[in-house]
């Protein structure tokens, strides 16, 4: 839908409603899908949705014949996405993907950021992120469950299960950083996020995310303090550069209890601004030094790392939050850099071996009624799931609707196919006002090769074996998932990284709950066998107990 605000700009915003505009509800689910990255996403005007360069469509005439082309795609047709552009439409079957898509792939020797920004300059590709370009952001919102389990991790390993009077250090209030200070204080604690924009600060404020601004160090160090002493939650939006700001709390002598770093660190010339620019000075050097612009983000990465050693050697706990920093870092001279553990390996991966991950749905109505609906379902029938049903509660008194209302909430194997289906029921006999898509973050446990991010230090070593992540989109396509993409990575993720995203529609009909029930079940069990492929005892478990079939080999 685009609306036409007065004067200039068509602002894209998601249909709400039952009343369809393509042929079917699946085609429709998507399109919604579609203009719901671009509604929730951090810069409409260029396509980009969040981390920098993450883009929904390749340029505003490929977004615009996507959108034609699902208004007339037949149910038994399926639509080719190459980064970002319809290449054609092929006729298939009423059990095929509507739409499959391969976003950003570059061959391996090839696959770096120089050709990344040369192709993207020619027009020839685009970097889809995780869920820009699958159409899957379903705002900050994607990724607050894992930042909030992370914390309640680290809560449990060192603070006796409870972070209230406690300090957490962090910067970036971007698209996915914004999570970060309303994941802190859902765990109790006082949060301290440094941000460059003052734009970001304010939208994370306008949303719900954030609580308070300064640009005023002392302050912040004033009502962090505070917070602390009164064991009360707090989440401060700082203006101000992490380059600076971590090494100055050095400086004064103040170690936090858990220090980690959101900004767009994985790209030195689009996402993470040097110490000493103003955000318009970046802009200009884009175009007329990027090298230069490349050098002095190096150098304030490699900064910022230090200081984060130097908390790390001092008592905080400190780790990586899935931004490539350590990588830049070690690359402009940190040594150590890879002293500090990812979150993955660190706290989350116990929950991937059995395939606990960030599945998600959308409520296509846009009525946030289906949205409660679907938690009320969860807090019934998941009493023995301890790590849903909290986050349930939670999420339903704090994280706030964006876009089209959605839910995000870490389910594995078995439980993810016995909610689709269940919300698929209640589509079919009218207790939601209309269907309901699901789909997942490509960092899932099948779907993701990432040696620096999702699988690094894995048991067998296998951490850049991108099969894995292969397997999964085609298994994806065999199980009749609405949607399956390939992504690998753009910008400076260019040759780090292959995941796969898959999306089905609950439009309550048969049809579906086999769509449905065979995806969520092949998607999960792969990622228990990957898992399980490594080594980890976790996945063993699983597949005992869940009756996954496994060859022995
Ligand atoms: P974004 O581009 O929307 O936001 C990045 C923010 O960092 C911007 O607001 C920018 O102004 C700020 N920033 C840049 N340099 C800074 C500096 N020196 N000091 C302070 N602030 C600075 O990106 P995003 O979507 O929020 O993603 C952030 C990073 O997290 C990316 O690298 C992304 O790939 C990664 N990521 C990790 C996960 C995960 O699961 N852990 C998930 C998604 C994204």
């Amino acid at each position: 839908m685009i609306i036409r605000r007065a004067g200039s700009v068509d602002r894209i915003t998601a249909a709400r409603g039952t009343q369809l505009r393509c042929k079917g509800w699946r085609q429709e689910a998507l399109l919604r899908m579609l203009e719901n990255v671009l509604e929730n996403g951090e810069n409409q005007q260029e396509l980009t949705v969040y981390a920098a360069l993450a883009k929904a469509a390749r340029n505003w005439d490929a977004y615009h014949a996507i959108v034609d082309t699902l208004k007339s795609l037949e149910e038994d047709e399926t639509l080719v996405i190459q980064s970002g552009k319809p290449i054609g439409v092929m006729r298939t079957h009423r059990f095929a993907p509507m739409v499959i898509m391969a976003n950003c792939n570059i061959v391996g020797k090839w696959a770096t950021s120089e050709n990344f920004y040369k192709y993207q300059e020619l027009g020839l590709i685009v970097w889809g992120g995780l869920t820009a370009a699958a159409w899957q952001y379903i705002g900050s919102q994607g990724v607050i469950q894992g930042t909030y389990e992370i914390f309640q991790s680290i809560a449990r390993m060192h603070f006796g299960g409870d972070l209230a009077g406690r300090f957490i250090l962090t910067a970036g209030l971007g698209g996915m950083g914004g999570a970060q200070p309303l994941a802190g204080t859902m765990a109790n604690a006082a949060i301290l996020c440094v941000e460059v924009s003052e734009e970001r600060i304010d939208k994370r404020i306008k949303v719900g995310y954030l609580q308070r601004k300064t640009a005023d160090l002392d302050e912040a160090l004033a009502w962090i303090r505070e917070a602390v002493a009164s064991r009360k939650s707090l989440s401060v939006g700082l203006l101000g550069n992490a380059a600076d700001v971590y090494p100055e709390l050095l400086r004064r002598g103040i170690v936090p209890d858990i220090v980690t770093d959101q900004t767009s660190a994985h790209d030195l010339v689009y996402g993470y601004v040097p110490s000493g620019y103003s955000l318009e000075r970046v802009a200009e050097m884009r175009k007329k030094d990027p090298d230069k612009l490349k050098a002095d983000a190096g150098a304030s990465i490699a900064r910022e790392v230090e200081a984060m050693l130097e908390f790390q050697r001092r008592g905080a706990i400190v780790f990586d939050n899935g931004n490539n920093i350590r990588t830049h870092a070690a690359q402009y001279g940190v040594k150590d850099a890879f002293d500090i553990v990812v979150f993955t390996e660190g706290f989350l991966r116990p929950l991937f071996a059995r395939a606990i991950g960030p599945f998600r749905w959308v409520a296509l109505s846009g009525d946030p009624e289906d949205i409660r609906t679907i938690d009320a379902y969860i807090l019934e029938h998941f009493r023995d799931n301890d790590i849903a049903t909290n986050w349930i509660r939670l999420a339903s008194q704090y994280v706030p609707v964006e876009g089209l209302p959605a839910r995000i909430g870490w389910f594995g194997h078995g439980d993810r196919t016995k909610l689709a289906l269940a919300v698929n029921a209640m589509v079919r006999e009218g207790k939601l006002k209309g269907p309901v898509a699901f789909s997942r973050d490509h960092l899932d446990a099948a779907s993701m090769a990432h040696p620096n991010i999702m699988t690094e230090n894995m048991k067998d070593g296998s951490d850049a074996i991108s099969d894995w992540p292969l397997l999964n989109a085609m298994l994806n396509c065999s199980s009749m998932a609405d949607l399956v993409a390939i992504h690998s990575g753009g910008g400076g993720y260019t040759g780090y990284m292959t995941s796969a995203g898959v999306t089905i529609v609950a439009d309550g009909s048969r049809d579906s709950d086999i769509r449905l029930e065979t995806t969520l079940n092949n998607d999960t069990g792969l990622g228990v066998l990957r898992y399980a492929d490594a080594g980890y005892e976790e996945s063993f478990d699983e597949i005992a107990k869940k009756g996954i079939r496994r060859v022995n080999v």
